[in-house]
């Protein structure tokens, strides 16, 4: 009998999403004081489609006077009025930005694909509802703050420099301003450099949602524009977001200068699958765990552990399935793969898959085409590697996993936490009592059981080690923007 060959007998038709309600402006300004406003130095940089290489827009990029004066337009705000009005009013505000962004979803989740190489179903499924989410829900606490600490009262800490990565745009952002608006605090935002495009919409939301000026601002640029923001003596808080290496020089520019910061930094993160597991579930698990956003997922499971006895199973399973993986335009509905962020992460997805074989790994990448231009990777998996493989130590934020076996629980423990990193974790398994002996000995800030990559406003995510400090998201989400006073 003939097998079927999935790259050409089981063809879906292309189900291109239309761009048609989306309406982008050929140049992007700051967003200070309640207004959008040139750059200082008049400076731009292009945001790019990185499932074409077509320029979308440019956008401004802020320098040091450009940060100054977002500060400065956030700390008249933080005086003037947003320290002033009622907590239920503040709450008021956040419910409206929550709404506006879901009439807007279909907009904002085109454009972050189209910015950021994601597939639609996700930006539309899981980015955008998400974002919203988080806004609904910290709006619920902005009048319950003394519910959530009682007996004592709270304070928000003043003007909050918050700065986000490029994997997660509209989500990351919404992620740092809910919580910070939700206490009373003022913002300056800076986002990614290659993932502009969504926070400027936001900017507008915000605006649509008639927030009084300057409570909000969002200015665009790279490393020396957040260098900048983190450096600013008025500027009462740090939050980032991004890679380990950053937040060090974050944290040494910050030491000893008594303002607050959290970190959410990188992973490398373990999913382990026992042979009591529900095998076909636990595939589909691991898929979603490596390959979910090309892999550009700091809780992705990049390290998987499978149970000795099972590991020929799981990785014929695995090279099959991922054979059905659609890698392609982010904006068709039947992806499942879109582009890689910016060409600087090709490359270096690209070199640690030359480490990986240098070193002696064994690799498989699935059949699938790549197109022309762009910048593509194909799902990658490495077997026949070990604790002491650079690619099983460093995060290499791409569809690339490493592939180890372990025949104890204590062993797979052990191996588990033999990383720098502390951000996330999976287990797999039918028995209750393995699930907690691996979550309560995994040194991570989320371990999911028999499910991967979920994701609430109530639940708090955040990392151990050099995957960072802090927690985002539920009642902890609310303590990094807050003094508690005695009442
Ligand atoms: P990055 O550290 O290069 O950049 C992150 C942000 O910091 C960008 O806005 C960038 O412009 C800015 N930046 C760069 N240099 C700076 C400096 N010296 N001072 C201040 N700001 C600076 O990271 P990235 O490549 O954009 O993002 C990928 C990384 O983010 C990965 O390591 C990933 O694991 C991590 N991440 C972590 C979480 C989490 O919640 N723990 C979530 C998403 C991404």
């Amino acid at each position: 009998m003939n097998s079927l060959n999935l790259q050409t007998d089981w063809q879906y038709d292309p189900a291109p999403q239309s761009t048609d309600h989306i309406n982008l402006k050929e140049s992007y300004d700051l967003f200070i004081n309640g207004a959008f406003v040139p750059a200082k130095n008049n400076n731009h940089r292009n945001t790019i489609n990185p499932s074409n290489e077509k320029i979308i827009a440019k956008v401004a990029d802020a320098g040091p006077d450009d940060v100054n004066l977002a500060v400065s337009a956030a700390r008249k705000a933080y005086e003037t009025s947003w320290s002033k009005i009622s907590h239920s009013e503040r709450g008021k505000y956040l419910f409206r930005i929550a709404r506006i962004i879901q009439e807007r979803s279909r907009e904002l989740a085109v454009i972050e694909s189209m910015d950021g190489g994601k597939p639609i179903r996700e930006s539309r499924d899981i980015d955008v509802p998400l974002a919203a989410a988080h806004f609904f829900y910290y709006a619920g606490w902005a009048d319950k703050l003394k519910y959530a600490f009682p007996g004592r009262e709270t304070q928000p800490l003043g003007v909050a420099g918050q700065i986000i990565p490029w994997n997660f745009p509209l989500l990351m952002a919404a992620w740092k301003i809910a919580p910070a608006l939700a206490t009373g605090n003022t913002i300056v935002l800076k986002p990614a450099e290659t993932t502009p495009l969504t926070a400027m919409l936001l900017a507008e939301i915000i605006r649509e949602a008639d927030l009084p000026d300057g409570v909000v601002n969002i200015i665009t640029g790279d490393g020396s524009t957040g260098s900048s923001l983190v450096e600013h003596p008025d500027v009462d808080k740090i939050a980032f977001t991004g890679s380990t290496a950053v937040g060090k020089e974050i944290m040494k520019k910050l030491a000893g200068k008594n303002k607050p910061y959290t970190l959410e930094l990188g992973g490398k993160a373990a999913n382990i699958i026992f042979a009591d597991a529900a095998i076909d579930q636990a595939i589909e698990g691991i898929v979603n765990s490596i390959f979910f956003n090309q892999g550009h997922v700091c809780c992705a499971g990049s390290r998987l552990f499978v149970e000795e006895s099972i590991s020929d199973e799981i990785i014929f399973k695995l090279r099959e399935r991922m054979e059905t993986l659609i890698v392609g335009d982010p904006l068709d509905k039947n992806t499942d793969i879109g582009a890689i962020n910016s060409k600087e992460q090709l490359k270096r997805i690209q070199e640690y898959v030359k480490i990986g074989q240098d070193e002696g790994g064994e690799l498989y990448q699935s059949k699938c085409k790549l197109p022309n231009t762009g910048y593509w990777h194909a799902p990658t998996l490495f077997c026949n590697v070990s604790q002491s493989h650079r690619i099983v130590q460093e995060e290499i934020f791409g569809p690339v996993l490493a592939i180890q076996t372990f025949r104890t629980v204590d062993e797979v423990i052990e191996k588990a936490n033999n990383t720098p990193y502390g951000l996330s974790g999976g287990v797999w398994t039918d028995k209750g009592a393995k699930i907690f002996k691996v979550t309560q000995n995994i040194r991570a800030g989320v371990i999911w059981a028999n499910t991967f990559n979920k994701f609430d406003p109530s639940a708090p995510f955040g990392g151990y080690k050099e995957s960072g400090m802090g927690r985002e998201g539920g009642i902890q989400g609310l303590l990094p923007y807050l003094k508690l006073n005695p009442c």
